[in-house]
């Protein structure tokens, strides 16, 4: 099982915390003579999700104000072999120097901190738990351990590390303060032959840089080409623009590209933030770029799609249009994909489609607060409740945000795998317009807590 140990000065409530996840289930494990009081260990049930706790209470001596050297080897190892640390403030109390110097040597080690803002219940505490920012852990979870109140956040902060399932999510990506990404943008630009997408990235790169071969190889069928972008701000931004093969191979047998190029943009799609789906306007969108689209899509990318050949497009609006239309009717799970314009010819429109990688990439990227996400939510359940098969309503408790790039969401309730597609949908489709994360695929997975 995955190990949460319970971190904090005297007094600030961890061994309520303890019994109250733990519950009837504790356990006493280690009566080590010389150990001051017994150390608690005992498994926890948070929402169908099972973890082992370990009270370092069980550490201390009768001296609130010192650390002695014995509590602290022993919640050293204790922290050390955890999968995560949950530090509790009195937030009624403020940040006290104890608090303080017990940050400094979780900052020191390794394991993952959650903040936890005790006895915060009602609007008790608001100052301490601003004040618990100032830790460095990132954001504290206001909380009641003696009213149990704040369960949710607590399971949506610990989720990343103790369910087993949702590991392979945490990923390392550099970030700004407010959680917007900063590395360089991966994009990968994918389309039929033909369509312009080696006319399109030299003229992103200037004609004096073409691409000429693959020398910084991902693998051997990609290459990466690390360059900088000019906002209309005059800020520069790192791009990494994932090549393909089949940008620099030229249509030559038109059948057997057709294979190659699908199998291409999937490749490169594995590298990338954000996809662009070239197409040659021309043409407009035939069932191969759907697919194109779908496939990057079911692989979580955030995708645009942009229409080449502007410049000699008959009919501009009538054409938008008619693309626009085919293509909310054609990949009906994700409305609204933004679509442009670009001539990669002239250069036209280059500019507001990366600036659109750009943006794309931050919803991708974006994290709700759980406080948010469920004042939207209940009043999309209220506005459309759920529906009750056999006369019987299904249940939806709370929605909270597991991952981001792309994002994930689960939903808890009861008989929550009777939900139809149709409500589903209007939840992923109400998260996408009402919280910010536009068109990007948004994931939804339903789960009935055992608890
Ligand atoms: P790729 O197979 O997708 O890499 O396509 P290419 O970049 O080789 O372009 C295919 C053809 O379309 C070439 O003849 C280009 O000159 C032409 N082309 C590409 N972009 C544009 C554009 O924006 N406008 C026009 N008029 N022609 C373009």
């Amino acid at each position: 099982l995955p190990v949460v140990a319970i971190v904090g000065r005297p007094n600030v409530g961890k061994s309520t915390l303890f019994n109250r996840l733990v519950g009837k289930k504790l356990a006493l494990v280690d009566d080590r003579p010389g150990v001051t009081r017994d150390r608690r260990e005992g498994d926890a049930t948070l929402l169908g999700v099972e973890f082992r706790v370990i009270d370092t209470a069980g550490f201390e001596d009768d001296d609130p104000d010192t650390l002695p050297g014995r509590m602290r080897r022993q919640t050293e190892a204790a922290v050390e072999t955890a999968d995560v640390a949950l530090f509790l403030i009195d937030a009624r109390a403020g940040v006290m120097p104890l608090d303080e110097e017990i940050a400094r040597w979780l900052r020191g080690g390794n394991t993952p901190v959650v903040v936890l803002a005790n006895k915060a219940e009602g609007r008790a505490g608001e100052s301490g738990v601003l004040e618990s920012f100032g830790l460095g852990f990132g954001d504290p979870v206001p909380f009641s351990a003696e009213h149990g109140e704040g369960l949710a956040d607590l399971f949506t902060a610990l989720l990343p590390y103790v369910d087993r399932d949702e590991e392979d999510f945490e990923e390392e990506i550099e970030e700004d303060e407010e959680g917007r990404p900063t590395g360089p943008l991966k994009l990968a630009i994918v389309g039929r032959p033909n369509a312009g997408k080696s006319t399109l990235v030299n003229r992103m790169l200037g004609e004096e840089r073409m691409i000429t071969g693959p020398e910084a190889g991902i693998t051997r069928d990609s290459i990466a080409i690390d360059w900088e972008w000019t906002d209309k701000d005059g800020n520069v931004r790192p791009v990494r623009l994932i090549d393909t093969a089949g940008m620099r191979k030229r249509a030559r047998v038109q059948d057997k590209l057709e294979k190659l190029s699908v199998a291409d943009a999937l490749h490169a799609v594995d590298f990338a933030e954000v996809v662009v789906l070239l197409l040659d306007a021309t043409l407009g969108l035939e069932a191969q770029d759907l697919r194109i689209a779908d496939k990057v899509l079911q692989e979580g990318r955030a995708l645009i799609i942009a229409l080449n050949k502007w410049d000699v497009a008959d009919n501009p609006p009538a054409l938008f249009q008619g693309i626009r239309t085919a293509l909310d009717e054609g990949l009906a799970q994700v409305k609204g994909l933004p679509l442009l314009t670009v001539s990669a010819v002239t250069g036209r429109g280059i500019d507001q489609l990366i600036e659109a990688a750009f943006e794309t990439r931050e919803a991708w990227s974006k994290r709700i607060s759980t406080g948010q996400l469920n004042r939207w939510f209940e009043k999309a359940i209220e506005k459309n409740p759920p529906p009750a098969p056999g006369g019987r309503r299904i249940k939806l408790r709370y929605l909270t945000q597991a991952k981001t790039r792309p994002p994930g969401f689960i939903l808890f309730g009861t008989r929550v795998d009777e939900l139809p597609e149709s409500y589903r949908r209007y939840l992923v489709n109400g998260i996408r317009r009402d919280l910010g994360f536009g068109a990007v695929p948004v994931r939804l997975t339903m789960r009935a807590p055992k608890n």
